[in-house]
């Protein structure tokens, strides 16, 4: 379920902070290349499911052989379904063919379509424990966790009427494609995934949620299945983690990009967008937005309190409407990483969170 915005934000920087001018806005956008075969020792047959929100469909990949796999679902439509189906039955499978499917996280446009491929096949589930709870929870549970994180929107200084219309359709979203899952089991960092030739390794990429995973094939320069941790088209982003105990995002994301630069993968299947053909350049150029983003924010803090929506509004004055959510929401871990580094300290006072450099 991730966002993506359309909000076109300026370009200009922020005079104060004396940083490296690139192009920051909202989404961050690659351009397209054309993907590369890439000779992984099995055949990758990759199927884009339509969603029924504004993001790019969602790639699904299937690795057919010894024990055929199933990397991500799809959203639970009839429209993606029907292509699931077909896709498969086009390359010589067929649904009940599937031995084990594997999620790259809890995300309902990821596992949405896993229970109707487990009423035609018992097949075994793997998900991050940490993102558990987003495929098992009830759905009344999972929508008071998001009543709870809007609350934390409100906190950041972003006005009730925004914060409500964001999450009154997020809400709608969960109730009407989410069905949980029975139950699953669990794949962490390290644990090898045989497909029968082909061993996919787990490598823990929290950030977009807390239970991201990617996989990747050998100790290096290998593919990497990245799910929503690196996108192609749209920069992925960080996300507000649900359950109050596992707090925020952004810092566990920067380090999990960081982490697949050391993976140095050659090919990055992602979950949303064409295969990445240049990783390491991908994730640098993200890692070169998010430098210029904390820079901005260093450079615009100054003595005053301010909110964390507030001082997203000094940096990126035309940024409004109900996407500045996930730019103040970045702007508060920057704040919160000032914080810790003791540059910036933070007091929560009537219903509000503000920040002032120290
Ligand atoms: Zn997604
Ligand atoms: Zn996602």
């Amino acid at each position: 379920m991730t966002r993506r915005t359309r909000t076109r934000i300026s370009d200009r920087p922020s005079p104060e902070s004396g940083c490296r001018v690139i192009d920051i806005r909202y989404p961050l956008k690659y351009p397209l290349k054309n993907p590369l075969k890439y000779p992984l020792k099995k055949d990758v047959h990759t199927f884009t499911l339509p969603l029924l929100f504004p993001l790019n469909p969602v790639n699904v990949y299937f690795i057919p052989g010894e024990v055929p796999t199933l990397i991500d679902t799809g959203l639970d439509t009839e429209l993606a379904w029907e292509k699931l189906v077909s896709g498969i039955e086009g390359i010589g499978y067929s649904i009940v063919d599937i031995e084990r499917i594997i999620l790259t996280h809890g995300h309902i446009d990821h596992v949405g379509l896993c229970g109707k491929i487990l009423e035609s096949v018992n097949t075994e589930v793997l998900i991050h424990p940490a993102d558990e709870f987003r495929v098992t929870a009830g759905v009344e549970e999972l929508v008071g966790m998001m009543e709870r994180n809007a609350r934390r929107f409100v906190a950041m200084g972003l006005s009730e009427r925004d914060v409500n219309r964001i999450f009154r359709n997020y809400i709608k979203l969960m109730r009407r494609f989410y069905t949980p899952l029975s139950g699953c089991s669990f794949i962490e960092e390290g644990d090898e995934i045989d497909l029968g030739g082909l061993m996919l390794k787990v490598v823990d990429t929290p950030g977009h949620t807390g239970g991201s995973i990617s996989l990747i094939d050998g100790e290096g320069e290998g593919v990497l299945f990245s799910g929503d941790h690196v996108m192609n088209g749209v920069a992925t982003n960080p996300l507000p983690e649900m359950t109050a105990d596992t707090g925020i995002g952004l810092m566990p994301y920067i380090d999990s990009l960081k982490k697949v630069l050391g993976l140095n993968p050659k090919l990055i299947y992602p979950g949303h967008g064409e295969a990445i053909t240049d990783p390491r350049g991908h994730v640098e150029m993200t890692l070169a937005f998010h430098d210029d983003l904390f820079a901005r924010v260093e450079g615009s803090l100054d003595r005053d309190w301010i909110t964390p929506a507030d001082l997203t509004s000094r940096i990126f004055p035309e940024l409004i409407g109900i996407y500045a959510s996930h730019v103040v929401f970045e702007v508060n871990g920057y704040l919160e990483a000032l914080c810790l580094r003791g540059e910036a300290e933070s007091k929560f006072e009537g219903g509000l969170v503000r920040f002032r450099a120290v």
